[in-house]
């Protein structure tokens, strides 16, 4: 409803011109290139009116939470030539719905939803569907995600499946305060990205590390990350 958005379009397009601004500068200063991150729009409790300004300035790629609030406002968005992607935490008995109507699932954090994706790609579209391994990087309780430690474990385990194919990584870590503390935490995701990328197993092709967020997308950016997913950066405060 227009009366819950917290910022008009203009606010987007200026909100997603300065995040541009400061995606090019922790590039130049890392020595990247902006291709290599891709910013996400996250668009959870946003209204469709509203994501489609930010598909109409050039954003081309998005992620939803919930399964039943992004097919219920998919079909109001302009997302040709967008890849859609399931970011939040997925029961296994969801799978059957978002199988198909998404390009990637960010959220895999167990054996059994794996295997529920596989088959059901499998059934469904009889093709892979993209995945990214969910990492409980600060070990918290409240987070889902796997840890890391267990990372190679669980990609030999998954490794059979052959109706998805794992693509990367992808974490929340810890709420932190400091710049110093942001970055070593996403450092160290960096470095388990790239020691599981020379222990490559089948079906596994590790390019994509998701990491940053509204708060740290700049820090994600300067240690590594090749996708921030910002939302109220974007959008404004989310309004439940
Ligand atoms: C909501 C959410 C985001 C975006 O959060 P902001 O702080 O609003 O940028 C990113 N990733 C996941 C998994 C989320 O649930």
């Amino acid at each position: 409803m227009t009366e819950n958005w917290s910022v008009d379009e203009q606010r987007v397009r200026d909100n997603l011109l300065r995040i541009e601004e400061e995606i090019q500068n922790a590039c130049a200063a890392a020595g990247r290139r902006r291709e290599e991150v891709t910013l996400m729009a996250v668009t959870k409790t946003v209204a469709p009116e509203l994501i489609n300004v930010a598909l109409d300035s050039g954003i081309r790629c998005i992620g939803e939470n919930r399964v039943q609030e992004y097919l219920g406002k998919r079909d109001a968005l302009h997302l040709d030539g967008v890849t859609r992607c399931l970011i939040g935490h997925l029961q296994t008995n969801k799978v059957r719905q978002i199988v198909g109507e998404v390009d990637r699932i960010e959220s895999v954090d167990s054996v059994k939803l794996a295997k529920a994706i596989s088959e059901m790609s499998l059934k469904r579209t009889g093709e892979r569907t993209d995945v990214l391994v969910e990492i409980n990087i600060g070990n918290e309780e409240s987070k889902s995600g796997i840890a890391a430690e267990t990372l190679e474990d669980f990609l030999g385990e998954i490794a059979a499946f052959e109706g998805i194919r794992v693509r990367g990584l992808m974490a929340i870590p810890p709420i932190l305060t400091e710049d110093h503390e942001k970055r070593a935490i996403f450092s160290q995701m960096r470095k388990l990205f790239i020691d599981i990328r020379g222990k490559i197993v089948d079906n596994v092709s590790m390019d994509i590390l998701s990491m940053g967020m509204s708060s740290d997308y700049v820090q994600a950016v300067l240690e590594g990350s090749t996708q921030v997913r910002v939302g109220s950066a974007i959008f404004g405060a989310r309004h439940y």
